[in-house]
């Protein structure tokens, strides 16, 4: 066991957001033992795991082309 995950089983983890999936998925690192978290299709949190960040990775795709697309929309009706 290492020191930190020790700190981690005491105190908790001390989870911080490192990447911004889309408005609703976050992907959570825990600053102490690096354990990742992510927000699941409940919205709750669960371990980030291989399946989830192909997951999270597809989502993250169809996420931004959406908000490209709307941002080209706002764009073109801005210029008319
Ligand atoms: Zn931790």
């Amino acid at each position: 066991m290492t020191p930190n995950k020790f700190y981690c089983d005491l105190f908790g983890h001390n989870y911080q957001i490192t990447k911004k999936v889309t408005n609703h998925v976050k992907e959570y690192t825990c600053k102490c033992c690096k354990k990742q978290l992510t927000t699941n299709s409940n919205g709750k949190l669960t371990e980030l795991t291989a399946k989830y960040q192909e997951i999270n990775s597809a989502l993250e795709r169809i996420y931004n082309n959406k908000s490209m697309r709307l941002k080209q929309k706002t764009l073109s009706s801005s210029i008319c």
